[in-house]
């Protein structure tokens, strides 16, 4: 699917302002917000109604912009260039100087990052100057959405963009795997 533009430039502009939008990514549909901004990450947890103390997924354009704010080690560095961009979330140390919101992270000193390979979800993060906080886009306790109809129907007029980009291909949500001390994998996905 060709990428549109103008799209992009909309998600953009809304982030930037610390709204929150839903975009394709590989996996499912996700509701992203500036994991900089307290505003967007508290009202991802409003829009989902999804409970506090879940935390949020910190997604990123490269390993460059990871490093900022979090700690990493040789686990990691196999593993990324292994998988990464891909279906898979990385639980990691923050960094004292992460700018990463408390609030996406439920107060944790750990975040958990993905690098998405969807070109859409990429095009947006390569052009805004923060990560993105993205659960999927769907109500806390209902199915994850993997087509842009289903992200419409669930949250109606709540949200000011939906970009369309096809059915998600892998339809399910990300392997999660803990990296702060011996590797383990908390989420099959
Ligand atoms: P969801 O956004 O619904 O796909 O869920 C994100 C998943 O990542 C949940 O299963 C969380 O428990 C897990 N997760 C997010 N942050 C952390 C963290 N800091 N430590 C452990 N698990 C996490
Ligand atoms: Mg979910």
């Amino acid at each position: 699917m060709k990428i549109n533009l103008a799209n992009i430039k909309k998600a953009q502009k809304l982030l930037n302002i610390s709204e929150c939008v839903a975009i394709p990514t590989e996996t499912v549909y996700g509701l992203a917000g500036n994991a900089y901004s307290d505003i967007a990450c508290k009202n991802i947890y409003k829009l989902k109604k999804r409970p506090k103390n879940n935390p949020l997924i910190v997604h990123y354009f490269n390993f460059l912009r990871l490093k900022r704010d979090c700690d990493f080690n040789n686990d990691f560095l196999k593993l990324y260039k292994k998988f990464c961009p891909g279906p898979i979330t990385f639980v990691l140390k923050k960094r004292k100087k992460s700018k990463i919101k408390s609030s996406v992270a439920a107060g944790l000193n750990t975040v958990a990052i993905r690098f998405p390979s969807h070109r859409v979800v990429r095009a947006i993060l390569k052009r805004v100057n923060f990560p993105l906080a993205m659960p999927s886009a769907n109500l806390s306790m209902s199915i994850s959405p993997v087509n842009a109809l289903d992200v419409a129907d669930e949250f109606k007029k709540n949200i000011k963009l939906i970009i369309n980009g096809g059915k998600s291909k892998i339809g399910i949500e990300s392997t999660v795997i803990d990296l702060t001390a011996n590797p383990k994998i908390l989420r099959p996905g």
